[in-house]
């Protein structure tokens, strides 16, 4: 998934922490198998060219990310957009020559994406594509799902004072002894470090970062809108508190794409979430956050 895991835990016995680390890490690495788009042997690219022909069955994994991807993809109008596959792909290749892609190349593509062109059907956990060519990167989501599931294994072993750490993407369980919470910091735009104290939940932070490409003065993100077809121009950041590192991992992307105020009421309109972000505007560094943030 291109990134970075780390595992904390709090355990009296240091062979019973060593092996549930392992198991988490296992289950991490089984996450990678099914759903990075790096792998060419990855059960989601597998997947994704046969079901430009027909429905495929996947695994549960799979559909659950892929179903609650479109969930969220509803949620935000489609600013959080799995189907931005063809998209991410000319955009990591223009990172790499350093060029603009044509602009017919980027209208080609982005007639590809869309969520109503992946098709799920949960009586047979079968998805399929609406048109040929559709592609879908879950490198928004697919992370704090990760982070999710390694932390239920750990819980599951009794070990419930603990820690994911998937890149920008965390799941946290109860406090370290004596703690009232755990001590994150958050790079934020500038150099400046946003300091929470914060457990039970999830934390994630999308934009603004180093995998942005420079082009003749410009800089483009990872982030794709899906609209446009271009990584978005804005430099943007933001960080996202929910139940879950998967649910702040889909919603710190797609917040990044939604305008900031949009961002913030759809927020106040979901239980258990609250943001901070981070924008320039005519050249000035704002913030607007939820009341209060961190809840
Ligand atoms: P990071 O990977 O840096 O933690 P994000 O969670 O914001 O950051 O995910 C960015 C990744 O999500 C991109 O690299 C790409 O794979 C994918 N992506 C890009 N644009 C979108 C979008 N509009 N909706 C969903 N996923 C996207
Ligand atoms: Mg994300």
């Amino acid at each position: 998934m291109g990134t970075l895991f780390r595992v904390v835990l709090y355990a009296s016995d240091d062979a019973d922490a060593a092996r549930t680390a392992a198991r988490a890490f296992e289950r991490i690495e089984e996450l990678e198998q099914k759903l990075s788009d790096y792998r060419e042997d990855s059960e989601l690219t597998l997947a994704s060219s046969e079901a430009d022909e027909k429905p495929v069955i996947v695994s549960q994994d799979l559909y659950f990310v892929l179903d609650h991807s479109q969930r969220f993809a509803r949620l935000t109008d489609g600013a959080f957009d799995v189907t931005v596959g063809p998209l991410v792909q000319l955009w990591r290749e223009s990172r790499e020559t350093g060029r603009l892609p044509p602009r017919r190349e980027v209208e080609r593509r982005r007639a590809l994406v869309g969520f109503g062109n992946l098709l799920l059907n949960p009586l047979t956990r079968s998805i399929r594509f609406a048109r040929k060519g559709v592609r879908l990167d879950l490198g928004g989501i697919g992370k704090g799902f990760a982070a999710d599931e390694a932390f239920k294994i750990i819980e599951e072993s009794g070990f419930s004072i603990a820690l994911v750490d998937a890149g920008r993407n965390l799941r946290l369980g109860r406090p370290p002894p004596g703690e009232r919470g755990w001590n994150i910091a958050v790079k934020t735009v500038g150099e400046n470090t946003l300091r929470l104290r914060l457990s039970n939940c999830g934390v994630a932070t999308s934009g603004d970062s180093e995998q942005s490409v420079e082009i003749a003065g410009q800089r483009y993100s990872h982030i794709v809108d899906p609209t446009t077809g271009y990584g978005l121009l804005e430099s943007r950041q933001a960080t996202v508190i929910a139940k879950n590192a998967m649910t702040a991992d889909a919603l710190a992307t797609a917040f990044c794409v939604m305008r900031p105020g949009q961002s913030l009421s759809l927020s106040e309109k979901l239980e258990g979430v609250s943001v901070r972000i981070e924008y320039l505007e005519g050249g000035q560094g704002k913030t607007v956050e939820s009341a209060p943030f961190p809840p």
